[in-house]
C-alpha cells in the first residue's frame, strides 16, 4: 500500500459519522490496487454541520470524489453542483464525483439493490412490489424501482414519522414516473398487507427489523403470507440471513439478502469514479480469505 502512494495519487474519501467501522476503504483500495488505478481511499469523521467545509476541501484538494454515509446524505445533496435523477427525487446522495471542479451527486443504494436482484435473476420491470419501510434505504429502493419500470409499489410503514416521509416519496414518484402505481399504507393494516403481498412479485424489507440487535424480529410474523413465485429481498446484511429470509425460504420463496446490495452500491460508485467495472469477484475472494 505504502508503495502505491505517489505524488500523483488522487484521493477519495468517505464522509459521515461514525465511519470507523466502514468496509469501504478495504474494498476501494483493493480494487484500485487490483486495477492499477492511482487513487487512495480514506475515511473522515464528519458531522452534518462540517459538510460545507468538507465539500470545499474536496474542491481545494481536487479530490476525485467522496462517498457519504449517515447523517450527511441529505445535507451533501444540497452542497453539490448537480444531481442524478434518482438523487434529485430522493434529495440525498451517497456518491459524489468531481468532474473538473463540478461536483455531481448520485444515490447508488437503490441502483445497488436493483443490480443485486438482477444478479439473482430477478428483474423489477413490470413487477408488483411491496416495500416495508420508508427510511433512507427504502426511499432509494422505491425511487430506483419506479425509474426501472416497476408496475406498482406498495409502501408499508409503521405509524412513526417515516410514514409521512413515505407519503412525500409517493407524491414525488407519481410526479416523475406517472406509469408506476404507488400507494402508502400503515403497517397496522395487516389485511391490506396480506392482500397486497398475495398479488406481489417482490417483497422487500428495508426497515431496521431483523438487523442486529433485532435479529429475531420480522414484519411478516404470519408466514402464510409467503406464496410460490414471491421473491423476498432483505436490505439487512447483519446477520447475512435474517429471520424473514429464513422463513420465506422455508415457505419456498426465492430470497435475496442485503450483502449484495452493499457490494453493488459500492461497485456502481467505483464505476462512476474510475469508469471501470469493480473487480467484485476478486474482492469477494480476497475478503473470504481474510
Ligand atoms: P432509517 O433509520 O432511515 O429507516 C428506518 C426504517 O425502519 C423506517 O422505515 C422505520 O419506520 C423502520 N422501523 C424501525 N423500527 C421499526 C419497527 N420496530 N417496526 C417497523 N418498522 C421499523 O434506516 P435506513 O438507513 O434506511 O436502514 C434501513 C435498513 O436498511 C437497515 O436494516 C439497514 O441495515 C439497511 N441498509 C442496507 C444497506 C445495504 O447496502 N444492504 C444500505 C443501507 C441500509
Amino acid at each position: 500500500m505504502e508503495q502505491r502512494i505517489k505524488g500523483t495519487t488522487g484521493l477519495l474519501a468517505l464522509f459521515g459519522s461514525p465511519v470507523g467501522h466502514s468496509g469501504s476503504p478495504a474494498m476501494y483500495n483493493f480494487s484500485f490496487q487490483h486495477d492499477g488505478v492511482d487513487y487512495a481511499y480514506v475515511c473522515f469523521d464528519i458531522k452534518e454541520d462540517q459538510m460545507k467545509d468538507a465539500v470545499a476541501a474536496v474542491k481545494l484538494f481536487n479530490m476525485r470524489g467522496f462517498n457519504v454515509t449517515m447523517p450527511c446524505k441529505n445535507v451533501a445533496a444540497q452542497l453539490v453542483d448537480e444531481l442524478s435523477p434518482a438523487a434529485r427525487i430522493i434529495g440525498a446522495v451517497n456518491t459524489v464525483v468531481n468532474e473538473n471542479g463540478k461536483l455531481i451527486g448520485h444515490m447508488t443504494d437503490g441502483a445497488g439493490f436493483v443490480r443485486n436482484l438482477k444478479e439473482h435473476g430477478v428483474e423489477v420491470e413490470g413487477k408488483k412490489i411491496v416495500v416495508l419501510g420508508a427510511g433512507g434505504a427504502a426511499t432509494a429502493i422505491q425511487v430506483e424501482c419506479a425509474l426501472c419500470g416497476a408496475k406498482s409499489i406498495s409502501i408499508y410503514n409503521a405509524n412513526d414519522p417515516f410514514l409521512e416521509r413515505a407519503r412525500g416519496t409517493a407524491e414525488k414518484i407519481k410526479a416523475e414516473v406517472p406509469d408506476c402505481d404507488v400507494k402508502v399504507t400503515c403497517l397496522d393494516d395487516q389485511d391490506q398487507l396480506r392482500a397486497d403481498i398475495a398479488e406481489a412479485d417482490i417483497l422487500i424489507n428495508a426497515t431496521l427489523v431483523g438487523m442486529k440487535p433485532h435479529e429475531e424480529g420480522t414484519l411478516i410474523a404470519d408466514t402464510a403470507m409467503f406464496h410460490e413465485g414471491l421473491v423476498v429481498a432483505d436490505t439487512v446484511y447483519n446477520p447475512l440471513e435474517t429471520r424473514l429470509m429464513r422463513e420465506a425460504k422455508e415457505a419456498g420463496c426465492k430470497v435475496v439478502g442485503g450483502e449484495g446490495m452493499l457490494l453493488w452500491q459500492g461497485a456502481i460508485a467505483y464505476k462512476l469514479y474510475t469508469g471501470l467495472d469493480m473487480p467484485v469477484a476478486e474482492y469477494q475472494a480476497f475478503k473470504n480469505a481474510q
